[in-house]
């Protein structure tokens, strides 16, 4: 016998039809003897729908308030998955992040869990009884409600497999698994029968939302087990694992894009010891991520471009940042640019091997794409380019690095 959590994503649990496609994984599971929690999104397109009614009621909402509004969708999925189990004959019960509960921080719209307390699940999964929990929240320290962020019921499932002490982790979704690339963007890319803790933290935070990066970063903590797995296919999925686990290691492992970033330039700066401080202390401050960062050549000695991104919903509030230090800076104009997205080649294999970025920066310019702003780490190197090259890229970037399945 074993204990298992189980994720369903929003294309999973989109309609009562695929509700009831979860409970016969969910009964399969038990037949085998196992005690099983099942952690389940919102229906496809409920949470963006939520998002935008509270965009629509007023232009600046109370962060708590959207939280109580676009965690709603997820009662309504356990709701209906316990009603349908129970109709199947499977004991099941929904329950709610406050009655655990599932304790968070209190950054609302992106809190983080705290703790989980197990105690009365763990005497109803003992009993046989199928636990089913809303992903994507919990409760701040004050007792309000919290979001973990777009993507969030990853991080619960894997954050309740972690405090139940269980067996394994599966995340059912629409895709088969991790793959090299989005499939849904690159035909050719590859299912992974297996990737890494490291590269899959990597390529979720540099934009494979297959899933959310928290939940890697709290399996790999935690050492849950997790497989990305199709909720419609029955077929392996994919296991993250450690990386001695991996015996043939590739040189790169992952394609990822994000378009989800804006680019900003600072125009005609003084070049002199403090600008770049002045930029992005206020920034810092203002609790706005920057991401990659490229100060230009100055060509007449006195005054230089520094051009960054930051996420673009955080731009606004970046160029109003910036503007107030305006004194401090002493720049000419501000540029700003949505129309970007940031391709990324990932891989634990690059460590060892020289001539990868080349690679990257020989095929973009084959494909005549300009590179706009670069960043590199240990196991990545990122571009930015303009945001409508991203198909074209990513395909000329996947066979270039020779991963294309025929
Ligand atoms: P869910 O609703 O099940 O959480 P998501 O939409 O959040 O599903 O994540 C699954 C989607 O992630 C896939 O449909 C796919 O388009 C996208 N995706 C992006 N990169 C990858 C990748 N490398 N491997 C698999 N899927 C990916
Ligand atoms: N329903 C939430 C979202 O759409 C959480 C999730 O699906 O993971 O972001
Ligand atoms: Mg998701």
């Amino acid at each position: 016998m074993a204990r298992i959590v189980q994720k369903f994503g929003g294309t999973s649990v989109g309609d009562i039809e695929r509700i009831r496609n979860v409970a016969t994984k969910v009964k399969r599971d038990v037949d085998s003897g196992n005690e099983v929690a099942v952690v389940l999104s919102a229906m496809a397109g409920t949470t963006d729908q939520l998002v935008a009614w509270t965009r629509d009621a007023a232009s600046n909402v109370d962060p708590r308030e959207y939280d109580v509004v676009v965690s709603t969708g997820e009662q309504i999925t356990t709701g209906l998955l316990a009603i349908i189990l129970q109709d199947m004959g499977i004991p099941a019960r929904s329950w709610a992040s406050w009655q655990l509960p599932i304790k968070t921080d209190a950054a609302h719209t992106k809190a983080r869990i705290r703790g989980i307390e197990t105690a009365s699940v763990e005497t109803d999964l003992k009993a046989g009884r199928v636990a089913v929990f809303p992903g994507f929240q919990g409760i701040s320290p004050d007792g309000r409600i919290t979001t973990l962020g777009r993507g969030g019921s990853d991080t619960s499932a894997v954050a309740l497999a972690a405090a139940l002490d269980a067996d394994r982790c599966d995340i059912y979704t629409d895709v088969e698994g991790v793959y090299t690339c989005d499939p849904r963007i690159v035909s050719k890319a590859r299912k992974l029968e297996r990737i890494t803790y490291e590269e899959m933290l990597e390529s979720a935070s540099l934009g494979a939302k297959v899933l959310q990066a928290r939940a890697v970063e709290m399996g790999m903590k935690h050492h849950v087990q997790i497989q990305v797995r199709s909720s419609f296919e029955d077929v392996p999925g994919t296991m993250v694992v450690d990386e001695d686990e991996i015996v043939e290691r590739e040189i790169i492992s992952a394609i990822t894009y994000s378009r989800e970033e804006a680019k900003i330039t600072v125009a005609k700066v003084a070049d002199k010891p403090g600008v770049a401080a002045a930029i992005f202390g206020p920034l810092a401050d203002a609790n706005i991520n920057v991401d990659m960062i490229v100060q230009n050549v100055s060509e007449d000695g006195n005054q230089t471009d520094i051009t960054f991104t930051v996420p673009e919903g955080d731009s606004l509030r970046a160029i109003d940042t910036i503007k107030q230090s305006q004194d401090a800076i002493g720049y000419q104009r501000i540029d700003h640019d949505a129309d970007v997205v940031k391709i990324s080649v990932i891989g634990v294999g690059m460590r060892s091997h020289a001539g990868v970025a080349q690679r990257m920066f020989k095929t973009l310019s084959e494909k005549a794409i300009n590179i706009q702003v670069i960043s590199t780490s240990e196991i990545k190197v990122s571009v930015l380019i303009a945001e409508e090259y991203t198909e074209l890229a990513l395909r000329a970037l996947h066979s270039a690095y020779g991963m294309d399945v025929e």
